[in-house]
């Protein structure tokens, strides 16, 4: 079967890849439909990803058919269509046990640290697999993108009278717009990309460039406040430093994105402002269940994000393209099989 593989930066290659062997207990054998392309694979291609190992099989958000099951595996059965939860975790370390496998001591996700679904097939592991019979592979390969958004959400607790600012404007920043806003009154969606700005307002989320008086028009919006709560989705060193300054008094600040490099702060107008400061990664199994029940209700549709497809031997010769210009696009798709649906 064939595989796209990254074998160093700037070096990705279609292959001839060995089968998966057969599913054990508790595994799952799974054709690959649809892979989302985002940040961390354009990151990956650049060598500047955060926990990388090369070479590597990319591909972690991912809709999956069930092709066989291994022994006693009786919830799913061949054709049914699945979301891959990407974060294989190891069940006994501190995050673990307090229910923070998200951030588990010793994560593994696939397509970054262990292999991902750029290729034909593979094994998963049963309990990683998220199936639901209303939901498109469109819809599916989705989840992993907006279960991000979800969790940063559930990681500051907004309430209805916070205002949300989220920097960023890309597939996680919308994510992160979609969970929020169900939550709040206030919120608005800032980058500095015009087309990202013009994609969330169509969006229908309030949206602001950032360029030189933005802190002026974000307070105009704001009724003269800064908001209460900010979300940094951009991965920007700048950015991410600057948003501390851009978070009222009391309020709270969540770097989803992140950088390699380090981030220095202001500590007096840091401590003044008695700021709460919270990273947020990957997502847990509770913000998968209700992203998914979301998508199922249609009280969330991020189909509209999917403006670019290609296929597996496609996204070979586009991810540098891709990764070199990351704001062409929302979302990629990768079809590995042309089915429309
Ligand atoms: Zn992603
Ligand atoms: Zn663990």
């Amino acid at each position: 079967m064939q595989a796209a593989v990254l074998e160093s930066p700037g070096s990705m290659v279609l292959v001839d890849h060995a089968d998966p062997a057969d599913p054990g207990p508790g595994e799952v054998l799974v054709a690959v439909r649809r892979v989302g392309i985002c940040g961390t694979d354009h990151h990956a291609y650049r060598g500047m990803q955060n926990f990388f190992v090369y070479p590597r099989v990319l591909g972690h958000e991912l809709a999956v058919e069930v092709l066989a099951v291994g022994a006693g595996e009786t919830r799913l059965r061949p054709g049914d269509l699945c979301a891959v939860l990407p974060y294989v975790s190891c069940g006994t370390c501190y995050g673990c046990q307090r229910g923070r496998a998200n951030c588990c001591d010793r994560i593994d996700v696939m397509g970054v640290t262990r292999d991902g679904g750029l290729r034909e097939r593979m094994v998963v592991p049963a309990s990683h697999l998220f199936t639901d019979p209303d939901l498109t592979l469109d819809q599916l390969v989705l989840v992993e993108t907006l279960g991000v958004g979800w969790h940063a959400v559930a990681r500051a607790q907004p309430q209805p009278d916070d205002s949300v600012l989220v920097l960023g404007g890309g597939p996680i920043g919308l994510a992160v717009a979609q969970a929020a806003r169900a939550k709040v009154d206030l919120l608005v969606v800032a980058d500095v990309s015009a087309d990202r700005v013009a994609f969330a307002d169509a969006s229908g989320h309030d949206s602001l460039l950032v360029d030189r008086d933005f802190e002026e028009r974000l307070l105009d919006h704001n009724g003269g406040l800064l908001p209460s709560m900010v979300f940094d989705a951009t991965g920007s060193r700048a950015s991410m430093e600057n948003a501390f300054a851009l978070t009222g008094s009391c309020g709270t600040l969540v770097f989803v994105g992140h950088t390699t490099e380090s981030i220095r702060f202001e500590n007096p107008s840091f401590h003044a402002r008695e700021l709460d400061l919270r990273a947020s990664r990957n997502a847990t199994v509770a913000d998968w269940t209700e992203v998914i029940s979301a998508a199922r209700d249609r009280t969330l549709d991020a189909l509209g994000w999917v403006n670019h497809r290609t296929t597996l031997a496609g996204i070979v010769d586009e991810l540098p393209g891709l990764a070199a210009d990351p704001g062409r696009v929302v979302k990629t798709v990768v079809d590995l099989d042309g089915d429309p649906t």
